[in-house]
């Protein structure tokens, strides 16, 4: 349910670090992709930019979501146009409740507030798809979760908005065999009614259960190659380093970088070569 097109795009950091450079790709409507590229080469920045996260700038280039730019359009009402995105690393909000938090959610993109007992059933319903414990919807927002409960958070979120647009960050990463298989199942149903798909996984697992027919690959980045199933296989067999023998594009590596913090403290951050 609705066409996703990437436009030229670059982003940077507020303190100007271009991180894409020009990505240029689409998701047709309904259509599921695998999003694929080593660490640190942009995919999150993408997924970030496109949901209007206030900590990327998008300096130049288009984001089009059922045939307008939604570039002017800030988080919530990217949201209430179906656009959602499972976070890589969720955060942690003490002092939300998280049945509230998701009731609000929903509030937000229905004309008249949602009734108890709707939202208790809808709840308790996609509680129980999902095999995660009824009782940790009434603790804070991911506050104190494991790894594997915030991811299963993110796709609860997602199960009860039903979005139209679907963006997920490494979603398997921290689930064990059986949540991969029941998140699996929770994405397949999303792509049963039809919902547009844009996925980050590092394994082929994920893809061999909810079957992307596009693959694309960010490097540098940049778009390095836009393919089929047969891609997303090949990286899961091979790697990269095909791509730099055969595309002749160089894959920049991460660069730890000593930053000082003051006279007698200093942190590694990790910042790619240019
Ligand atoms: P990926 O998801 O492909 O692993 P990311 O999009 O998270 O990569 O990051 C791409 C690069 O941009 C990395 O070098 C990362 O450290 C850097 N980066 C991402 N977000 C920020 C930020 N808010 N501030 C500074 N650097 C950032
Ligand atoms: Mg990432």
């Amino acid at each position: 349910m609705g066409k996703l097109e990437i436009k030229d795009l670059h982003v940077s950091t507020k303190d100007g670090f271009e991180i894409l450079k020009g990505v240029t790709f689409t998701v047709e409507d309904g259509e599921v992709a695998a999003l694929l590229g080593p660490n640190g080469h942009g995919k999150s920045t993408l997924l970030n930019a496109i949901m209007g996260s206030p900590h990327y700038v998008v300096t130049s280039g288009d984001i089009i979501y059922d045939g307008k730019s939604i570039l002017d359009l800030k988080v919530d009402e990217r949201a209430k146009l179906g656009l959602f995105l499972g976070m890589q690393y969720p955060a942690e909000i003490p002092g939300v409740n998280n049945s509230e938090f998701l009731k609000a959610a929903l509030n937000a993109r229905s004309e008249k507030p949602i009734s108890f007992y709707k939202f208790y059933k809808i709840l308790k319903d996609a509680c129980e798809d999902l095999k995660f414990p009824f009782e940790m919807t009434s603790r804070n927002l991911n506050e104190g979760f494991s790894g594997g409960e915030k991811k299963r958070n993110e796709i609860l979120q997602m199960d009860i908005l039903e979005p139209s647009m679907i963006m997920l960050d490494e979603i398997d990463s921290g689930l064990d065999t059986d949540a991969i298989n029941i998140v699996a199942k929770e994405i397949v149903k999303a792509e049963e009614r039809k919902a547009t798909l844009l996925l980050i996984s590092h394994y082929a697992r994920l893809y061999d259960l909810v079957k992307p027919t596009k693959s694309i690959v960010i490097v540098n980045g940049k778009v390095a190659a836009v393919g089929g199933e047969e891609l997303f296989k090949r990286i899961d067999k091979e790697g990269y380093e095909w791509i730099e023998k055969e595309l002749g594009i160089k894959i920049q590596k991460e660069q730890p970088k000593v930053v000082s913090l003051g006279t007698c403290a200093t942190r590694e951050n990790y910042e790619r070569k240019q």
